[in-house]
């Protein structure tokens, strides 16, 4: 580990002062850097083929167009962009938001949703709701590390349920509810990323998405679908969300990070009606509103620009770099690894053999100028020691090739020194 003093992991390490730790909430020592930010600081230099943060590659927008928004916003609009707005959300923006669901088949009315500061405030929001400490939990193995940081908060007992190569698995499902219920747990809500999940990058396919929905209705547990990357189909349209089936068990959340710009911060919540009084109160108290003028720049958006254009284009964009690396770990990674080949979003989940810690093998990742991102940050029980996530949406094609060949080198290393013939 000599390598990881000079490369900056840890400095990110924190190391509060004992007397403070004893003036803290308790619920504060459940608050921990997510293994991501650590990493992130050196995957950012410029030597490093970070395949580690989930980055949207934002050379597919065209900036000029974006100034040119801001700055007719503020000149035309300035007293409304740049004043306090409702606590629900401005009204135009929700009716935009309730077209862009119907791409995915749900049709919404515009005052059931809820917009948020980004969908991560929206699992912050219904964390606070619903989760007192020690209620369960369900999430996919391996689910998104900004949501177990947040279940994490509120002191959720998390519990994984198996997933394959077609996401979450229904009878796994139906075992887990059914050991919960029989140890009298209290079971709180579902969460699961339907569409291309981060990080396994697997799609839920249409029969599992029914049945996963009877299950949950017939148990009384609330869905919470996260659908940040439903738009970002390479090939075909993902399938209808699960919310178009089911308008009262659903809690619907989508983002506009990824299908236009991260930095305006607006996602939203659609909520089943007996809801969203409660979460618009949770919000007014954490945010007081949503940004108007971030909102209202997105609506500028919706309204003149030709959204539906721009989200093709990124797909282009990122089925050439998802080509890449799949074509990149074929031709020199192991054959005793296996990973997962994603039809659309950012990330390819690899399996490696299980003496093989990629934890620890971050700070040879990082000597070798690669940055990935270990599989136990994925898992809330120190699971997933011997995957790793990988992200394709950010270096160009050549580097992404790169970065695949130096990690092949570092892989095949360990197995060397642990004697696993490939
Ligand atoms: N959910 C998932 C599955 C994500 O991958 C992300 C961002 N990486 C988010 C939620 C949060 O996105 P945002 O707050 O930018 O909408």
């Amino acid at each position: 580990m000599n390598s990881s003093s000079s490369d900056g992991l840890e400095r990110y390490q924190t190391h509060e002062p004992e007397n403070l730790q004893e003036r803290y909430a308790h619920r504060a020592a459940h608050m921990k850097p997510s293994e991501i930010r650590s990493l992130f600081a050196v995957a950012s230099r410029p030597e490093i083929v970070s395949l580690a943060g989930g980055m949207p590659n934002l050379s597919a927008i065209p900036m000029d167009m974006m100034a040119g928004i801001v700055e007719k916003l503020i000149r035309e609009h300035g007293q409304e962009a740049l004043q306090y707005g409702s606590g629900q959300g401005h009204p135009q923006l929700r009716e935009q938001i309730c077209d862009v669901m119907a791409l995915e088949g749900i049709k919404a009315n515009p005052d059931d949703v809820l917009i948020t500061t980004g969908s991560q405030q929206a699992l912050d929001l219904i964390s606070r709701i619903f989760i007192d400490p020690g209620d369960v939990v369900l999430v996919e193995a391996p689910s998104y590390v900004g949501a177990l940081g947040t279940f994490a908060q509120y002191e959720a007992s998390v519990v994984h349920v198996e997933m394959d190569q077609n996401g979450l698995i229904p009878e796994a499902l139906r075992q887990a509810i059914k050991t919960l219920r029989y140890q009298g747990r209290r079971i709180k809500f579902l969460y699961l990323i339907p569409n291309y999940q981060n990080p396994a990058g697997v799609l839920l396919p249409a029969d599992r998405r029914s049945e996963i929905l009877d299950i949950c209705r017939a148990e009384k547990i609330f869905i919470v679908e996260d659908n940040p990357y439903g738009l970002l189909g390479f090939d075909r349209p993902s399938p209808n969300a699960m919310r178009a089936e089911d308008s009262e068990n659903v809690i619907y959340l989508g983002s506009f990070s990824k299908t236009i710009v991260p930095g305006f911060r607006i996602g939203w919540a659609l909520v089943p009606q007996s809801l969203k009084e409660k979460l618009v109160i949770a919000s007014e108290s954490s945010i007081l509103c949503p940004s108007n003028f971030s909102q209202m720049a997105i609506a500028s958006y919706l309204a003149n620009q030709p959204w539906r254009e721009q989200i093709a284009s990124f797909c282009a964009l990122y089925k050439v770099r998802r080509d890449a690396m799949l074509s990149a770990l074929d031709a020199y990674f192991p054959k005793a690894a296996t990973w997962t080949k994603p039809a659309g979003g950012f990330y390819v989940w690899v399996t490696l053999p299980p003496e093989i810690d990629t934890k620890a093998m971050v700070p040879r990742a990082i000597a070798a100028k690669v940055a990935y991102v270990p599989g136990t940050a994925f898992f809330a029980d120190g699971f997933g020691s011997w995957s790793l996530r990988l992200s394709y949406c950010y270096p160009t094609p050549e580097r992404i090739t790169q970065g695949v060949m130096a990690l092949s080198k570092v892989v095949e290393q360990e197995m060397l020194n642990r004697g696993i013939t490939n």
